[in-house]
């Protein structure tokens, strides 16, 4: 009997990954992701068959939207049963925030959704992104029993696969662009690919993939910093159409004990717009009520985003408010973990 070759679906969105130099004039140009099995011959030696899909205009993901977010998960909606995983290819600029709003999207996922991109383009001599893309696909095509493996949404980057939502992108310029600071990799490809099979996402396989669309993008993000201004921030505050607001604060979730400041925090939560409390720190977690300068905080009912990532609480928020969660089971949800976002 004939063996199954996994089927995996690639969705070329932009970024320097497919990206190609025009040998007469040396500029850096898109590539033709039709021809991509002619132009990286290693992709036939996989065991897998292997479609693209490619935005008709390929972006560079700082320009990233919600609609675009929408567009890679139609793709993956409309094409969920006749493949059984598929790779995304994104640059890596906005590549966390993209993976933790499709891990919100994709409720119910069972198949891997695995994120990648490079920091030199395809064509470049000394590129990063053959081994990015190849190991994406493996592990997207890794299977046990007919099943996949990874039934989440991972982001795939220089030998290792992590958690898309509990991703950052660290660093413009190394080969070893993302962490997760907060959750182990997945898996590492070395000359095996390890698994972490206790780490993975363990979704219910009795209910069916729901995939939500709707996210309000009515929100802010503020930084705190020593000396923030009360006549900058109040009047952002008390804007009428403000959904949400996540503040990431100093620490273990430590503010300015300064009146005013926590005044506006109460009067705005008071209107009922919720306020989540992440860390400025690239790892631990928020603790409201460890010390002083965060008991407040929690007394007012502030949101804790514990040990979330800014890129998934964002995310998350939009994902909420979209979905019209009512004020009053608000924090609660929030402060549940839907994807394995948080501890
Ligand atoms: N600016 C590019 C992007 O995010 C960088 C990359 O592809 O890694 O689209």
């Amino acid at each position: 009997m004939a063996v199954h070759q996994p089927n995996i679906l690639l969705v070329y969105t932009g970024g320097t990954i497919g990206m190609m130099k025009d040998p007469e004039t040396g500029a850096l140009k898109s590539f033709d992701f039709k021809n991509l099995l002619n132009n990286i011959p290693e992709l036939k030696l996989l065991d897998c068959h292997i479609e693209t899909i490619s935005f008709d205009e390929p972006i560079d993901s700082s320009n990233m939207n919600v609609s675009y977010w929408v567009n890679i998960a139609e793709i993956i909606e409309t094409h969920y049963n006749e493949f059984d995983g598929f790779v995304v290819l994104h640059g890596s600029d906005t590549m966390s925030y993209t993976a933790s709003a499709i891990s919100f999207m994709f409720e119910n996922l069972s198949k891997p959704i695995i994120f990648t991109g490079s920091q030199l383009p395809i064509g470049d001599l000394r590129t990063d992104a053959k081994e990015n893309l190849i190991t994406s696909i493996q592990m997207a095509s890794l299977q046990k029993g007919g099943k996949p493996v990874i039934r989440e949404v991972g982001l795939y980057f220089e030998y290792k696969l992590y958690r898309g939502n509990r991703t950052t992108k660290i660093n413009a310029e190394h080969f070893e662009a993302f962490a997760s600071m907060n959750y182990p990799h997945l898996a590492e490809s070395g000359v095996h690919l390890k698994v972490q099979h206790d780490d993975l996402f363990k979704p219910n396989l009795r209910r069916k993939l729901v995939v939500h669309k709707q996210f309000d993008t009515d929100i802010i993000l503020i930084k705190l910093f020593p000396g923030i201004s009360q006549s900058l921030l109040a009047p952002l505050f008390e804007l009428s159409h403000i959904k949400g607001i996540v503040i990431e604060t100093y620490g273990a979730g430590n503010t300015t004990t300064a009146v005013w400041l926590v005044d506006l925090l109460k009067q705005t939560i008071k209107r009922g717009i919720p306020i989540v409390n992440v860390t400025q720190c690239a790892g631990g977690s928020v603790q409201m009520g460890q010390y002083e300068t965060s008991t407040q905080l929690k007394a007012i009912g502030v949101i804790s985003g514990k040990d979330i990532t800014t890129e998934a609480a964002l995310a998350k928020m939009m994902f909420m408010l979209g979905e019209n969660v009512a004020s009053k089971t608000f924090k609660t949800i929030f402060e549940t973990a839907l994807r394995g976002e948080m501890s």
